[in-house]
């Protein structure tokens, strides 16, 4: 593994892997992030009805975070739920002398 060669400035946060949950009607599985409408999409196709009794999907819920560098599309997991390493490129305003 090169990974030595980047120093893995670009990193974009993944969504967490537990976020999914699943109808207990018609067992549509569904991200949290296409959840908007709070109520089951296929069960309001089908029944006309909003329902909203969901099961959470714990898959792998191990509190970490995962990132990915775009530089080298390598995956970084840190159990902080802060960045391991992010470079911030905007540094404060710095002095030379006082
Ligand atoms: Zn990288
Ligand atoms: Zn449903």
């Amino acid at each position: 593994m090169d990974t030595q060669t980047c120093p893995h400035r670009q990193l974009v946060l993944l969504p967490a892997q537990h976020a999914k949950v699943r109808c207990r009607h018609c067992h549509l599985t569904l991200n949290v992030g296409d959840l908007t409408t709070r109520y089951c999409p296929e069960c309001f196709a089908t029944h006309n009805t909003k329902r909203s009794d969901f099961e959470d999907l714990v898959t792998v819920d191990s509190g970490r975070t995962r990132y990915r560098c775009e530089a080298c599309g390598i995956l970084i997991e840190s159990a902080s739920p802060t960045p391991p390493v992010l470079h911030d490129t905007r540094q404060p305003p710095r002095r030379d002398t006082p």
